[in-house]
């Protein structure tokens, strides 16, 4: 078979003329297989040329894709070489900076080592302050227990205080009282002349039982050693008299001491006796205003009466009559007769005011509070608890201060006039208050018993 390419074949058969042999037919038929190889080979090109093509396309844009990013970063690249070439300049800088620090740290050396010396210093003075400190916490705690201390001794004088003042109020009363009766009314209108001395004929005691109300309390407020200096002490005259006296509470305050001429004796009665103290069993015999209680316990002397049939100290009685500006105080007695007389049975049956000896002993026991009540000697602490006559008979140990300008509730549910002991006019009264305002009636007034109490 001819292998020779196919276009110098025909040119070669073109040129030769060559006749067609049956030889010829298988040429040209070879000839023709060829084409046909030929033909579908170059259509096979052509296909590959086509995809090809399209790849260099493909290839072309991803070129082209790929170049804008070079571009990119390309520009990139030249701002960072920028940024570089400005770092550089600060490093070097900031390189100077550090050279000339150095210079100065080098050259500062000196004053760095005097800084560490002056803190070392401070340090030793802390120290110092902080040791003062502890030894200042130390002090306050001592001083702290020192004023707790002081804070109980005042207490404790204040209650001494407290105590002075209530037997001065007493003294006062008893006083004022002897205004009222005076002393004279228990001497004889021509009294023989006081004894001074037991040899003096035609004389007569000095009266201990008429004063010994004021001369009592006045020795339990002065103190007892303060009274008598030459007190006797198991029977003997002390020789020399003391300038000191101890009161309660420790302290030592100076007395005079009173010259005594020689040879002049005390008399047995002007020596003080032991003190007594209020409310304790007088041995000498009462004088009708003046009767102490007796003491729990003890057994009262011959002749002392029993607990009802104690008369109480005699009390002004007053009314409180509010008005548009705060209250009136109007004589008990500038009641009308018609309620005067109901409204005092009513007070006295109520309380137990009078004695009698044919009270219950329950009778007697509240006779005795009211008697206690408005004795002279209490009626200054009855007026500041502010109790009422109620309170003090029927709930004694759970007394209640009684409300302002009005009777107590307790009164009017119990049917009671509710009277109270009050400062009047430099003086303790008994005052006796109206119901409160919602419970009198409209056209009641203070003359009329509705204005009291609620009449069942
Ligand atoms: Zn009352």
């Amino acid at each position: 078979m001819n292998t020779e390419p196919l276009h110098i074949l025909a040119v070669k058969m073109r040129m030769a003329q060559l006749p067609l042999e049956p030889k010829d037919f298988m040429v040209k038929h070879d000839l023709a297989k060829r084409c046909v190889k030929f033909a579908d080979e170059a259509l096979l090109a052509y296909k590959k040329l086509g995809a090809a093509r399209e790849i260099i396309k493909v290839l072309q844009a991803a070129f082209k894709a790929a170049h804008e990013k070079v571009l990119a970063k390309e520009e990139e690249i030249d701002e960072l070489q920028l940024k570089l070439d400005s770092a550089e300049g600060s490093e070097r800088s900031l390189r100077s900076e550090v050279v000339d620090l150095q210079a100065k740290v080098t050259a500062a050396d000196p004053e760095v080592g005097l800084d560490i010396a002056n803190s070392n210093d401070l340090q030793s003075r802390l120290d110092r302050v902080l040791e003062d400190n502890e030894r200042l916490a130390l002090d306050k705690t001592m001083l702290e227990q020192a004023l707790e201390r002081s804070e109980a001794a005042t207490n404790h004088y204040k209650a001494i205080a407290r105590s002075r003042q209530h037997d001065l109020d007493s003294i006062r009363e008893i006083i004022g009282d002897a205004h009222r009766f005076p002393l004279a009314t228990h001497f004889d209108s021509t009294p023989a002349p006081l004894r001074l001395l037991d040899t003096e004929p035609n004389s007569r005691p000095l009266p201990r039982a008429s004063i010994k109300p004021i001369a009592t309390p006045l020795r339990n407020t002065l103190g007892p050693a303060s009274v008598d200096p030459f007190e006797t002490r198991q029977g003997v005259p002390r020789t020399a008299p003391s300038n000191t006296a101890r009161v309660r509470g420790g302290i030592r305050s100076p007395v005079l001491s009173p010259i005594r001429p020689e040879g002049v004796q005390l008399l047995p009665h002007l020596v003080t006796p032991a003190p007594l103290q209020l409310g304790d069993t007088e041995p000498m015999a009462p004088t009708p205003s003046r009767v102490a209680t007796v003491r729990r316990g003890s057994r009262p002397p011959k002749g002392t009466p029993r607990k009802g049939e104690i008369p109480a100290d005699d009390i002004e009685w007053i009314l409180h009559v509010p008005n548009q500006y705060g209250a009136d105080f109007v004589p008990f007695t500038d009641l009308p007769m018609a309620t005067e007389v109901p409204l005092r049975n009513l007070f006295e049956q109520a309380f137990q005011v009078k004695p009698n000896s044919k009270y219950t002993d329950k009778q007697a026991r509240q006779h005795s509070a009211y008697v206690h009540m408005v004795r002279i000697a209490s009626r200054s602490e009855q007026a500041r608890g502010g109790w009422c006559v109620n309170e003090k008979v029927f709930h004694a140990g759970r007394t209640q201060r009684a409300p302002d300008g009005h009777a107590c509730a307790r009164c009017v549910s119990a049917f009671h006039p509710c009277a109270r002991v009050v400062a009047h006019n430099d003086c303790y009264v008994l005052c006796f208050f109206p119901l409160p305002d919602q419970q009198r009636g409209r056209e009641v007034d203070w003359q009329d018993m509705g204005f009291w109490i609620i009449q069942p």
